[in-house]
């Protein structure tokens, strides 16, 4: 059974961004345009080729803010204000996924790429508002992002958790090589299986998963 998989867990990690929202809510569609414009305005360079070094940071750094501060020394808080300024009015309130999550024992953290203040407000729309013991966004792992090692370190110290007995949530596979790594157990939420042998579960659905977990 997939709960004996998870019995020695106390610490729960989700990831914010396409997996405690479905991908079909196209969030990230809008923070992208406004990424590939912020891009285009403060490096003056025209979309595709905004598009072009978004696509390099990505690849290279991790994400396009890593990417920004590295190659351009950009200032991450008036970026991560621009980019998360959005609607999230295709947000609905998920009240079973919040039963479900609560259900988990011990403690339950997010950690994002984005920045916390985009994420409460992200949770207060899926009606996920309160459930969370802490919300960890980049500016807590010195803006250094997930894939990075030491961006994990810093956050897991900070909450004083202990990979060992915590598992991960995270749409983008990558973000799964380190928790693996430290031990953690990995769930990959996503349309798509990536068979990879850093990812142990794949789920589609991460509240039809979390019911699996329930005792
Ligand atoms: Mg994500």
């Amino acid at each position: 059974m997939v709960a004996d998989r998870f019995s020695h867990v106390r610490g729960w990690v989700f990831d914010l961004d396409n997996t405690l929202y479905p991908p079909s809510a196209r969030l990230f569609d809008q923070i992208e345009r406004r990424m590939t414009d912020w891009v285009m305005t403060e490096l003056r360079v025209v979309r595709d080729e905004a598009d072009r070094l978004r696509r390099h940071y990505w690849h290279r750094y991790g994400t396009t803010l890593a990417g920004l501060m590295a190659e351009h020394g950009v200032d991450p808080g008036p970026y991560l204000s621009h980019v998360h300024d959005i609607s999230l009015d295709h947000l609905e309130r998920d009240m079973i996924l919040a039963a479900r999550i609560r259900a988990l024992p011990g403690r339950k953290i997010v950690y994002t790429n984005g920045c916390a203040p985009y994420a409460e407000r992200v949770l207060e729309a899926r009606g996920l508002g309160g459930l969370f013991d802490a919300v960890y966004g980049v500016e807590h792992a010195g803006f250094r992002p997930k894939p990075e090692r030491a961006a994990f370190e810093t956050v897991f110290a900070a909450d004083r958790l202990s990979p060992a007995a915590a598992a991960m949530f995270e749409d983008d596979s990558r973000n799964l090589v380190e928790p693996h790594a430290m031990g953690m157990r990995t769930v990959h939420v996503a349309p798509e299986a990536v068979p990879a042998p850093h990812i142990h579960h794949h789920t589609l659905d991460l509240s039809e998963f979390l019911a699996r977990l329930q005792p």
